[in-house]
C-alpha cells in the first residue's frame, strides 16, 4: 500500500547511462550529494519506479548548469543536444516520453540492449565519457543480465 504511494523519480533518458557510471563524480558537492542519494535509492530498491523524460529531471534541480529550466553545461544549445541523446537512448530501450518503469527493467533493458561502446555514438563530447567509467557500467550490467 505504502509502496504505491511513492512518487516515481524523474530522470531524463541518457541521464539512466550516466547512473551506471557514477563513482562519485560531479560537477559540484551539491549536485554530488543529490546523485548520490539517487543512486543509492535505487540500488537499494531495484523495484522502486522511474519516470523517464526528456526534460531537466530529479538531478538537474540540483546541478549548476541548470539556468531557468534548460541545461547550460555546454552552451545555448545544451538542452537540444541533451533531448536528442535522451531521444536516442529511449529509442534504444524503447521507453516512451513520461513511461513509468522500475529500476530493475531499465536495468534490464540497458543490461540487453547496449553495448558499453554504444556510448561513443551516444554521448558526444561528455567529459565523463574519455575516463571510461560509463562503459565499464554499461558492461557490468551486460554480465550481469546474461549470467
Ligand atoms: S559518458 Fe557522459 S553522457 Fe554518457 S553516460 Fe557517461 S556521464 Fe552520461
Amino acid at each position: 500500500m505504502f509502496e504505491s504511494m511513492v512518487e516515481p523519480i524523474s530522470i531524463r533518458g541518457h541521464t539512466l547511462l550516466c547512473l551506471q557510471g557514477f563513482r562519485g563524480e560531479g560537477y559540484d558537492a551539491t549536485f554530488i550529494d543529490r546523485l548520490t542519494e539517487i543512486h543509492k535509492t535505487l540500488s537499494d530498491d531495484p523495484a522502486r519506479l522511474v519516470q523517464v523524460v526528456q526534460a531537466p529531471d530529479a538531478l538537474c534541480s540540483y546541478c549548476p548548469n541548470l539556468t531557468l529550466d534548460r541545461c547550460e553545461l555546454n552552451g545555448a544549445d545544451s538542452e537540444v543536444e541533451m533531448k536528442a541523446q535522451d531521444a536516442d537512448v529511449m529509442r534504444r530501450l524503447e521507453i516512451g516520453t513520461g513511461e513509468i518503469l522500475s529500476w530493475q527493467e531499465i536495468f534490464n533493458r540497458i543490461g540487453t540492449r547496449l553495448k558499453g561502446n554504444d556510448l561513443n555514438e551516444i554521448c558526444g563530447h561528455c567529459r565523463w565519457l574519455p575516463l571510461g567509467y560509463c562503459s565499464e557500467g554499461i558492461e557490468k550490467l551486460n554480465n550481469r543480465v546474461r549470467s
